[in-house]
Parts: C-alpha cells; structure tokens; sequence
C-alpha cells in the first residue's frame, strides 16, 4: 500500500513530514510519495518557484528512503489536477494496489470542488488527516460520501485497492502551517524549528520569503 502527499509545499515543514512518517507507520504503507504541484488549482500560486520547492523538499527528505519526492506534476505544464496525476500513477502501479491520498482536513473539505473528485475515489482511498482547530464537517453531500465510503479501522484499506474513506487522527497534532511560516519570515522573525534546518537553509540562501 503506498500514500500519495500532495502540496504546494511552500515551503515543506514538520507538519507535512510528521504527518506523512505518522501514515507511513501507522497504516504499514511502503512509501510516502510527495507530489509538488506546479499550478495551484483552488489557492494561490506558490511564492517560490517550483526548482526552489524541488530544493527544499529533497533537502528536507535527506536520508529518508520511505518519504519520497515524484515530480511528475512540475514536469506537466498546465493546472495540476490531482485526477490527471493519480491515472498516471495508477497506470504505472497496476489496477491491484492500494493506493492511499493523504490529506489535511481543510483540504478534504474542498474536495468535492476539485475536478472529477468521485473519480478520484476510484482510482485512491483517502486518509483525511486531523489537523489542529480543524472545524467540523458541515457540508452535506460531503457527510453523504463519508457516509457511503468512510470506514473506521485502516486495515480496511488494504482489502480494496481504492473507494475507502478513513479519518485518521493518530497523526501527531502540528500546529504549524507553511502561511504561519512565510508570515514569519516576512515578519523579520525565523521560523526555526517549525521545519528542518536544511530548508531553512535553502530558504537563506535563496532570500525566500523576505
Ligand atoms: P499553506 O499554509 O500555504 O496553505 P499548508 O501548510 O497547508 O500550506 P500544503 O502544502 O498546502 O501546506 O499542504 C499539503 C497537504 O498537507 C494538505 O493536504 C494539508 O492539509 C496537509 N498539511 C499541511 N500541514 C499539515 C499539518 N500541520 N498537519 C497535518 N496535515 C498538514
């Protein structure tokens, strides 16, 4: 079973990577792939450019062989829909197996505004990570599909290869945002220790942010 981070990651911070080793372990997945994307579909577009983001995020993977960086969405040009990315990962990976979107809660809450949101659950399940003041979920067609699809124990999703839904809150609770961080930044105050040293190093010696 392998889970699929997507973000701006701008810049990647402990929120991202302890969330993503919290999945890796607590849902036995194999790899955590990490997928920049390169045009923001719903937000704005990331400040740093996307051979910064590639820097940071392969700065703050060092020596992490389990959490890996695929590009693929840097290298299309174009909206980065995630349904676009997760076919060509479900064509290279084969029909059989699991697949796990891992995301935020405020981003599970747009999701049935991303584009062909019901055919991503084919292709996907989707772990809903708890996030810190994280507010409940009041859409109704979005409590219909939790309803249809959410199950509660994660060993339920590796008895089908897509169509689960599970919110997970075993992920340790990261107040820590990469808005908070940039805010930080452009403040004159460091963000030490809500990320790792070597992306703050790249976001130095880049002049990010400022
Ligand atoms: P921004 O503040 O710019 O919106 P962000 O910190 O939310 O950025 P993204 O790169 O947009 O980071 O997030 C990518 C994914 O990681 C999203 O699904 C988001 O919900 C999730 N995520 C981000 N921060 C955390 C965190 N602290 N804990 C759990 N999940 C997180």
């Amino acid at each position: 079973m392998i889970g699929i981070l997507g973000g701006t990651f701008d810049p990647i911070h402990f929120g991202h990577l302890r969330s993503a080793l919290n999945c890796l372990q607590g849902l036995s997945l194999t790899e955590v792939r990490m997928i920049p994307l390169n045009v923001a579909v719903h937000r704005p577009q990331p400040q740093a450019s996307a051979a910064q983001r590639m820097r940071m995020l392969q700065a703050a993977l060092v020596n992490q062989t389990d959490l890996t960086l695929d590009s693929r969405e840097l290298q299309r040009s174009g909206e980065s829909f995630s349904y676009d990315t997760l076919t060509a990962l479900r064509a290279e990976l084969g029909t059989d197996i699991p697949l796990c979107l891992l995301l935020g809660t405020d981003a599970f809450a747009n999701f049935l505004t991303w584009h062909r949101p019901y055919d991503i659950l084919e292709l996907v399940h989707l772990v809903v990570m708890t996030r810190p003041n994280d507010t409940s979920i009041t859409n109704s067609a979005l409590s219909a599909l939790l309803q249809k699809h959410g199950c509660s124990e994660h060993t339920v999703l590796n008895t089908a290869p897509a169509g689960r839904i599970l919110r997970y809150s075993q992920a340790t609770q990261l107040a820590i945002s990469s808005t908070q961080i940039r805010q930080l930044i452009a403040q004159g105050f460091s963000p030490r220790y809500l990320l790792p040293d070597a992306v703050l190093a790249v976001i130095e010696y880049e002049q990010l942010y400022r």
